[in-house]
């Protein structure tokens, strides 16, 4: 059976990653949405096991040594690793798979899978993206700051992903998601595609 893609979706938080995917996945009901977990503290729109699983460090670490996640990383100084087995499991039962996280996990994930898909999702500017972020109101001007400095650094890395995606209107992010998901698709599938036809004599 053909596997499923693997679409690793990347962004500064406050970019709007949540609005562009929730559409996306409540459309296409074979997509599977990895949920990660994490050992940051929840926020006000958290809910356990929907928008991350939350974990003590001590047990994140005893999932780390059982080699359960498929990747992980340290980011503003908290876990967050994405569980193993649902993601592999989706993927060879022909089901794309879309995991939201930062670079270094997306990174570590193409030298492991180089047919993977890195999207990145970009704010129209940094000074927008620090609107968004003071707006949301759960968080203090010093980890504000510390997340701008952090997405600085993360845009200037989106030159290494295969697609740029900017979220300056949801309706039109939406769409340029759903054309790179067909084009990167269509990619991959080339040569089953021709078989296809040509067996289909
Ligand atoms: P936040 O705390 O704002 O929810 O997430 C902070 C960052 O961690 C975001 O860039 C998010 O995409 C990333 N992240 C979330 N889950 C995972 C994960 O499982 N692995 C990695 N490497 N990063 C993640």
């Amino acid at each position: 059976m053909e596997k499923g893609t693997l679409f690793v979706v990347s962004a500064p938080s406050g970019c709007g990653k949540g609005s562009i995917l929730r559409p996306i996945l409540k459309e296409d009901k074979s997509i599977y949405y990895s949920v990660s977990a994490t050992t940051r503290q929840p926020r006000e729109e958290d809910v356990d096991g929907v928008t991350y699983r939350f974990m003590t460090k001590e047990g994140f670490e005893e999932l780390i040594a059982r080699n359960g996640f498929f990747e992980y990383a340290c980011y503003c100084g908290n876990y967050y690793g994405t569980p193993k087995k649902p993601v592999q499991d989706n993927l060879d039962a022909g089901n794309d798979v879309i995991l939201e996280i930062e670079t270094q996990g997306a990174f570590n994930i193409k030298k492991e899978m180089p047919e993977a898909v890195l999207i990145f999702i970009l704010p129209p500017s940094l000074k927008e993206l620090r609107r968004r972020l003071m707006k949301r109101g759960s968080e203090d001007e010093e980890v504000i700051n510390k997340r701008m400095s952090e997405a600085i650094r993360e845009i200037e890395l989106a030159k290494d992903y295969d697609f740029v995606i900017i979220n300056d209107g949801l309706e039109e992010a939406i769409a340029d998601f759903k054309a790179v998901c067909r084009i990167a698709k269509l990619k991959k599938n080339t040569k089953n595609i021709i078989n296809e036809v040509l067996n289909n004599a």
